[in-house]
């Protein structure tokens, strides 16, 4: 993508509304826009980035078993009164009135909606188990919304369900997301730590919450040092095995939420060394809550002996959009974002330090085109501004590449390059640029 043609209105200045770092990078880095209150449309870096996120998050689903499906947004109230929570779910539900007096609502989640496509379409126990996610905005009025996309009133959701015959069986479907989960955001250079979370009713040890460690987070928590340092399943992980021993390996060691934190136990368990009470972001979220959907809405199928039983149920959500933000809080400095290969919009940024000069256009253009053949995403600073805001512009957009071409190095064949993340600079011919910017990525 040449810049002179693209769409990136850089700030140059602070926003005074943002009150964290993640926000006020996003909104000077060009990639989202206010459009009112926590909802925000996504300009074209952002939305590559966001694009990005959503890939890692399908291909984990998928490597896990999960089946891609999408719902509406636009839900019916009926659904909602058929398993109760119409009522209950309060203020934080957009509620809509439809032309034929039809009272409607803006998804903030879908277990009603799932069940319902479930009961309807699956009547024996050989269909079980399943698991169907989907990506979908969602909308919850939250009381204050801040922070950016991180605390959105429209905001971008994968919500997973899964559906299986006994609780045993659930458990499995629940160790799959488990790993999965662990998986995800590793491959986008986060560390999560999966933290016992409130069940609700049902209570047992299936829910979680995968947390990022940040000051900036609005969650408390508590958990054992040795978390952080832990490392996510293989690729080829056997999603099919018994997968209590890899589960049980992180839950073993104390993590937990405000809401389940024991400090008893956490100083019994853990010594005071090891111990970490800090804040986190909440990035994911899984939870086995058997029948509590299924049961109001009949959802049942038949038994290999006949008898009819009522499915159990876990939903697993990852906030998406939110993710944008929490990955910038784990990964920037005071010139703007780093973004990891796995997610960054642009794994070049091509800097022509003398547009117009013959020599520099033309080394610009060979490099260009011999990157983009390699399959090789580059932003090309083709515009005429200074070298210095060429610089800044691309340290606050954060590429984890910036090739630097100017006269003097086209003249020696050479090209600069920097690494966004060491800083590390190193002069090499344009061949050896091209080596190390085409060569596999690590880690
Ligand atoms: P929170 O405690 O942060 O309000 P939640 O418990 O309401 O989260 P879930 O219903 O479990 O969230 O939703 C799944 C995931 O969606 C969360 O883990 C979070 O990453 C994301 N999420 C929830 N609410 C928002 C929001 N208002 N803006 C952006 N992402 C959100
Ligand atoms: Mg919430």
């Amino acid at each position: 993508m040449r810049l002179s043609q693209y769409f990136l209105p850089i700030l140059r200045e602070n926003p005074k509304e943002a009150e964290i770092v993640s926000h006020r990078l996003m909104l000077r880095a060009g990639m989202v826009r206010q459009s009112s209150a926590g909802i925000y449309s996504w300009l074209p870096l952002g939305h590559k980035v966001l694009m990005n996120i959503q890939r890692i998050v399908e291909e984990e689903q998928d490597r896990a078993g999960a089946i891609q499906m999408l719902m509406p947004t636009i839900q019916s109230a009926d659904l909602w009164r058929a398993s109760g929570r119409y009522d209950d779910y309060g203020k934080e539900m957009l509620r809509i009135t439809d032309r034929h007096g039809r009272d409607m609502l803006y998804g903030p989640t879908n277990e009603e909606q799932i069940t319902e496509i479930f009961r309807n379409s699956v009547k024996s126990y050989k269909d079980l188990p399943r698991n169907l996610y989907h990506i979908q905005w969602k909308f919850r009025d939250e009381i204050r919304p801040r922070f950016g996309v991180m605390r959105g009133r429209e905001f971008l959701m994968k919500d997973a369900y899964s559906f299986d015959l006994t609780a045993k069986d659930g458990r499995h479907s629940y160790q799959k997301m488990f790993a999965a989960y662990l998986r995800t955001y590793e491959r986008m250079g986060l560390k999560a730590i999966p933290m016992a979370a409130e069940t609700g009713p049902i209570g047992g040890d299936m829910s979680h919450e995968f947390i990022i460690l940040a000051d900036t987070g609005e969650s408390e928590v508590f958990c054992h040092r040795d978390l952080i340092e832990m490392q996510a399943p293989p690729a080829d992980l056997d999603f099919n095995a018994d997968l209590t021993p890899l589960v049980s390996r992180w839950t073993d060691k104390y993590a937990a939420t405000i809401e389940m934190h024991e400090p008893e136990r956490f100083e019994r368990e853990v010594p005071e060394d090891k111990r970490i009470a800090a804040r986190g972001i909440e990035v994911g979220h899984i939870f086995f809550f058997g029948d509590k959907y299924s049961d109001p809405m009949g959802c049942r199928v038949q038994g290999p002996d006949g008898a009819q039983l009522t499915v159990q149920s876990g939903s697993y959500g990852i906030g998406v959009s939110r993710l944008a933000g929490a990955i910038i809080e784990a990964s920037h400095d005071e010139d703007g974002i780093i973004w990891p290969e796995s997610v960054a919009p642009f794994k070049v940024g091509l800097i022509n330090l003398k547009a117009g000069d013959a020599g520099t256009d033309g080394a610009c253009e060979d490099l260009y085109g011999k990157l983009q053949k390699a399959g090789i995403e580059v932003l090309y600073d083709d515009t005429s501004e200074r070298a210095g805001a060429k610089f800044s512009t691309m340290d606050l957009i954060g590429l984890p590449w910036q090739l630097v071409i100017g006269p003097r190095g086209v003249k020696n064949g050479e090209a600069e390059i920097k690494n966004r993340r060491t800083g590390e600079k190193q002069s090499l011919s344009f061949e050896e640029s091209l080596n190390l910017l085409t060569a596999p990525a690590q880690g």
